[in-house]
């Protein structure tokens, strides 16, 4: 049986994607930082679809240390680690003038450090299996900018940047490393946003619809399927990108 660990699965995109990941078979690592009420609710919706092998695990990912006590308890329990999905994100929204040390460095730690620790400690498990697929969960703000939010989009400029260079490194072991741009999702990280702004995103979908989650979790499990995808940024939605 092949595994998964997905960071930030309590809730959102983590969770549509932890479930549809137990739905193809996987053992399934829910990652959670804060939220073990709903991580747990996630592990018992994926048992209810039929499927036993699903465990929360509570990390938060800007530890190194309980990083690699995560990855290290995933082991016990599946003995391989085949797929991860670096999802936990989070916002700080501000503009430049105004935006603190804090709400810098909380996103860069949680949307930066926090995936680097965990490919680190995912690498080291990959490279001896001789096989894996590393997912970063991304933003169009890498490509875009964002105003508001340089935080963010740096952070994930960053993400696409340490995808491009892990593919690099650890194709040596077959390990396959990309990022995923997941389109706009209205959960609880969107849940800022005033109407007037959803509907100004909404506006720029060529297709006159935002991404379906059903879209993005296909194209994330055929990435961490596919054997010859390495060092990309898939971009699953229909605003243009730059
Ligand atoms: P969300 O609903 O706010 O969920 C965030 C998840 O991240 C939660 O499960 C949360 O866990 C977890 N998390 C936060 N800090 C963490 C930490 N320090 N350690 C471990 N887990 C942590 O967010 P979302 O909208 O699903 O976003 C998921 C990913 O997609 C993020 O990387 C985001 O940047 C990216 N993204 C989202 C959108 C969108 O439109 N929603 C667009 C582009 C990119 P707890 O609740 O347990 O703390």
């Amino acid at each position: 049986m092949k595994t998964v660990l997905i960071t930030g699965a309590s809730r959102g995109i983590g969770r549509e994607l932890a479930l549809a990941f137990g739905r193809a078979g996987y053992g399934v690592g829910v990652n959670y930082a804060k939220e073990k009420a709903a991580a747990e609710k996630v592990v018992q919706d994926i048992w209810e679809a039929g499927n036993k092998e699903a465990e929360a695990f509570a990390c938060d990912v800007r530890d190194s240390i309980k990083v690699r006590q995560m990855v290290d308890a995933m082991i016990v329990r599946w003995k391989r680690l085949d797929v991860l999905v670096n999802n936990a994100g989070i916002t700080r929204d501000r503009t430049i003038l105004k935006m603190t040390n804090g709400e810098w460095n909380d996103v860069i730690d949680v949307n930066l450090n926090g995936p680097f620790w965990c490919l680190r400690e995912a690498a080291r498990v990959m490279s001896q299996q001789k096989s894996g697929a590393i997912i970063n969960i991304a933003s169009i703000m890498a490509l875009r900018g964002g105003f508001g939010n340089a935080n963010y989009a740096a952070a994930k400029a960053g993400l696409i940047a340490l995808t491009k260079s892990a593919a690099r490194e650890l194709g040596r072991f077959k390990i396959t490393v990309n990022a995923v741009l997941p389109g706009f999702h209205i959960t609880d990280m969107a849940s800022t946003l005033t109407e007037e702004q959803r509907e100004r995103v909404r506006a720029e979908h060529t297709l006159g619809q935002t991404t379906r989650m059903d879209d993005l979790t296909r194209l994330v499990l055929e990435v961490a399927q596919n054997n010859s995808i390495s060092g990309q940024v898939l971009n699953v939605d229909s605003r243009v990108a730059a």
